[in-house]
This record gives structure tokens, C-alpha cells and sequence, in this order.
């Protein structure tokens, strides 16, 4: 019989990784079980192993802008061997015609694909498949629950559950609200519960609320609706709101040694009643998106909503306040950066009370306002590497690829990189992070903060900026030995009779 597998690509295995991919447990459930179970492949954790396909079977590959290139070739050599192609993901569903042309794809996924997968799947094996198939936004209660059963023991650190999709901002340099839409859609709190209690079942303590934004109704939402009039709107926002607290409820009631994390606005800080209920509901940490320290940085990218200077230290500190640890995400490289903004963005960062941060170059993503306008400007230009227009720039080897994109008024690229790289050495330099440690009480804890500071520095900031590719591989050696030292530190003792309480609801795989 024909085998399902499921890829996800990446050019780097470390043998352990932190999240899991969630979108791989999530379309293997959505697959079913009338094929057999589907084969999860992840490549952070070890290459795809092109052997164990067989002529029929179908393979789904699902890229976003930073994989699309290792899952191409993953696409052109299943094709080679005789399998079925799927794309799906945030890239196929923008360049549909892209996946045909340089993965070989049989078919591409546009949207959602927890619906429409197993109709992919069925006219594949039925030699029939269509091009393209619309999954579309589902609504909230059509996601699928995850097949943690399918999860390799031992290999991740944090388990990864979605409570929401879409985001009502619109930052310029983010594809989410495009693509995942502007209008929140709330998954019922008795599946993220049930799929809660079944990680730590498992074993699984930390939890990543993989979600586009925890707080997608703000208390000036509210005031606006009232403003206006508009009573239905009002109802709709005061709903979602509610929904968020009955959520909030229903993990402070989970055992006490869960540590949930999330992604957030720091509008969020606005509402005491709001932090007050995420540090009952154990979420212990949250990525926040500052970008930059300056208001003027803040026009650049749209994002008028968040504070700066003093303002945006004080709205930071009230997230540690309340027990919740910020991993601060900055931007370098906007036009009105300077070259004092590296230094200053660390100074705000270190006494915002950041337990982590991170330095990112702006770089024009597709779907997003500033790809398009970039692409405009670079079309013009017509700059080719290794003959792929820049506009096409994931196509381009990863060693050959440029770390910027835009030229800047008052800066070399240069200068910006290395900013960049310093500002990265001086946040997560030993003496900071050690000092930092203080956050946590034990010895055994503190250790387990340092390695886990510089196992992220060493994923995430080596290897995304450093030009030479020998420093590339050197730090991902590095972070494959850190991670393997920190994955036990995170497990705890499965819990396989903890009761699910509501024993009524159907099986979350079926
Ligand atoms: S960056 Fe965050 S707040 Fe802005 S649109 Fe994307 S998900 Fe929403």
C-alpha cells in the first residue's frame, strides 16, 4: 500500500530541536489513519531519508520563505523516484507557480490545509490530483487537533498547541495578517485544553502557544466599538475577549509545572486584568515584537501602536512584574536607524528587564507591504546572483545570499551587519547572561538559563548573520551539542493517567 509522508525541510539537522513543527502533527492527524500512519519527517532533527520512499507514494513538503529553497530539491528528487509532490505552507500558497516550476509539484495546497488534505492525499493516490486546491482560513473550530502519538521520544524540548490564528495589525514587514487574515479565529478552549493535557501525558512540560498574537483585542478595540456605537462589533470583540479569560481559566487549573509561552503586542501590558490572568495560567513567557526603540522606527514599519523611549521600558517592565519573561524582538537595519541604534537598542533592552532578545536584519519577506515595494525598486534594478533576480532571493544558495537587502541612507550594509552581530555578543555576552540567570532560583536552574541563552544565540544569531559559511557550520556544531545538553532539563515525568475532563469529546485523531 502507498505510504503518506510529511516533510519538513530544512538545510541545518541539529538531532534535537526546540519546537516541534506543529504543522507536521497537525496534517498528520488531518490525514487519518485509512492509509496507515502517515511517516513524519523533520529535517531540523536529520535529513530526509529519500530511501525509505517508495513510486506512488504521496509526499507533503511544507515551506515557508526561509525553507522553500532545501524544499524544492527535496520535491525534484521524490519526483525523480517515482512519489506524488504536494506543496503546501505560507510560500506555496503566495508562489503556487514557483513550487511547479522548481519543486516539481503535482499539486500545491493554497491556505489551511487541515480540511482539504485528505482529498489531496485521495486524489493522488487516485492518479488524479489537481493543480491547485484551496484550503482557504477554516474557522477556529475546524482546526485540527495534533497526532502527538506520532512525536519521536525524546528529540524536542517544547511541544507547540494553537489557540488562535490571525492578527488584526498590519506591519509592514509581516505576512501574518495577509495571509492568516486580520480577523482573529479562536480555537474552542476544550480542544486546546484536551491537546494540553495529552502533551503533558506525554511528558511534555513547556509549551509554545503557537499562536499569531494572544491578545488580539485591545482595551482601545473596545473603547472604539463603544465610541461608534456599534453594538455588534462590540459584542463580537467582548466575545473573543471573553473567550481568551475562559482559556486563561482553564490552564491555571492544569498541574502546576506546565510553563506555557506565546507571542504577544505589548498592548497587552495596558491591562493588569489581562497579565494578572496569563501568570495564573502559568505563561511564563512571551515574544514581543519592540522592532525598534525609536518612534520614528516605528513609522517605518507600521507599527504605530507600540511605545518608545521611556514609555516602551515601562511597558516592558510591567510584563516581568507580572511574572512574564520577554523575549524582545528588535529590527536592524531601517532607514532611520543610526549607527548609535545598536548600542542604544541593547542599553533599552537590558533595562526594559529582557530575560532574552533578539537582532534581526530587515529583510523583505514576500506577502508583505515591504516586499512589494521593495520588489518594485529591485525589478528595476534587475540585480542577478548566480542568475536568480533578487526578487526571487530564497532561490539563491544560503552562502551566497545577501544578509540585506536595501541600501540605507546613513549606513553601509556592512555596518549594519556588524551592528548586528555585536549587539547580539553584547546582550548575550557570559557576565549578561549570567546576571540574567538571577531570574531563576536553583544552581540547576541557572546553568540550564545560560545554555539555553547562548543555545538560542547560537541558532539564531550565528547562523542567520555571519557571511562565511565555515562560522555557519561551526555554530550549528555548537548548537547541537548545547541542545542535546539542555532537552532533558525540560522533559518531566509523563503523566499518562492525568484525567482529560471532558471524555465526551471525540478523539482529537481519528
Ligand atoms: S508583526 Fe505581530 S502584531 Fe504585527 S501583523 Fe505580524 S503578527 Fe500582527
Amino acid at each position: 500500500m502507498p505510504r503518506i509522508h510529511l516533510v519538513n525541510p530544512s538545510s541545518q539537522s541539529f538531532g534535537v530541536a526546540v519546537i516541534t513543527p506543529r504543522w507536521l502533527y497537525v496534517l498528520a492527524s488531518a490525514t487519518g489513519t485509512r492509509w496507515g500512519d502517515p511517516q513524519v519527517v523533520d529535517e531540523t532533527l536529520e535529513p530526509l531519508d529519500f530511501n525509505s520512499l517508495a513510486p506512488g507514494d504521496v509526499v507533503g513538503i511544507g515551506i515557508h520563505t526561509g525553507n522553500a529553497r532545501r524544499g524544492y530539491e527535496i520535491g525534484r528528487e521524490v519526483r525523480r523516484r517515482g512519489a506524488w509532490v504536494v506543496f503546501g505552507g505560507i510560500h506555496a500558497t503566495l508562489f503556487p507557480d514557483e513550487a511547479v516550476e522548481h519543486g516539481t509539484a503535482h499539486a500545491v495546497v493554497r491556505g489551511d490545509g487541515d480540511v482539504i488534505w485528505p482529498r489531496v492525499v485521495q486524489d493522488c493516490l487516485a492518479r488524479k490530483p489537481r493543480s491547485v486546491y484551496e484550503g482557504g482560513r477554516i474557522a477556529g473550530d475546524q482546526f485540527a487537533s495534533a497526532r502527538w502519538d506520532l512525536l519521536p521520544s525524546g528529540r524536542y524540548m517544547w511541544a507547540s498547541v494553537q489557540t488562535v490564528r490571525g492578527c488584526p495589525k498590519h506591519c509592514s514587514f509581516c505576512s501574518v495578517w495577509r495571509t492568516d487574515g486580520q480577523e482573529p479565529r479562536q480555537r474552542s478552549v476544550e480542544r486546546v485544553v484536551r491537546e494540553i493535557i495529552e502533551l503533558r501525558r506525554l511528558g511534555f512540560r513547556f509549551i509554545a502557544l503557537a499562536d499569531d498574537n494572544f491578545y488580539p483585542v485591545t482595551l482601545g478595540d473596545l473603547a472604539q466599538a463603544k465610541r461608534r456605537g456599534d453594538g455588534s462589533r462590540l459584542h463580537e470583540l467582548e466575545g473573543l475577549r471573553a473567550e481568551r479569560f475562559a482559556l486563561m481559566t482553564r490552564l491555571a487549573e492544569l498541574p502546576d509545572d506546565l510553563v506555557f509561552y506565546t507571542q504577544i503586542t505589548m498592548e497587552a501590558a495596558e491591562d493588569q486584568t489581562f497579565l494578572d490572568a496569563m501568570r495564573r495560567a502559568k505563561i511564563r513567557g512571551a515574544l514581543v515584537g519592540v522592532e525598534s526603540v525609536t518612534a520614528d522606527g516605528l513609522k517605518d514599519v507600521y507599527k504605530g501602536f507600540n511605545l518608545a523611549g521611556e514609555e516602551l521600558v515601562a511597558r516592558l517592565r510591567a510584563f516581568r512584574r507580572s511574572g512574564i519573561h520577554v523575549l524582545g524582538s528588535f529590527i536592524f537595519g531601517l532607514p532611520s536607524d543610526t549607527k548609535d541604534s545598536f548600542d542604544a537598542t541593547v542599553a533599552l533592552a537590558q533595562r526594559a528587564d529582557l530575560t532574552f532578545a533578539q537582532f534581526v536584519l530587515l529583510t523583505p519577506f514576500p506577502g508583505t507591504v515591504d516586499f512589494e515595494k521593495w520588489a518594485v525598486d529591485e525589478r528595476r534594478r534587475g540585480t542577478l546572483i548566480d542568475g536568480v533576480p533578487l526578487t526571487q532571493h530564497w532561490l539563491i544558495h544560503e552562502d551566497r545570499r545577501p544578509r540585506l537587502y536595501t541600501a540605507h541612507p546613513t549606513m553601509s550594509l556592512e555596518e549594519i551587519r556588524l551592528g548586528t552581530q555585536r549587539a547580539w555578543d553584547q546582550f548575550y555576552s557570559w557576565r549578561h547572561v549570567w546576571a540574567r540567570s538571577r531570574v531563576v532560583e536553583s544552581i540547576r536552574a541557572r546553568i540550564a538559563f545560560v545554555l539555553i541563552s547562548k543555545l538560542y544565540r547560537q541558532m539564531y544569531a550565528n547562523t542567520g548573520i555571519a557571511t562565511d559559511s565555515a562560522r555557519v557550520q561551526r555554530s550549528a556544531r555548537w548548537a547541537r551539542l548545547i541542545a542535546y545538553a539542555c532537552r532533558r532539563l525540560f522533559l518531566g515525568k509523563p503523566m499518562p493517567d492525568l484525567p482529560i475532563p471532558d471524555e465526551q469529546l471525540e478523539p482529537t485523531f481519528n
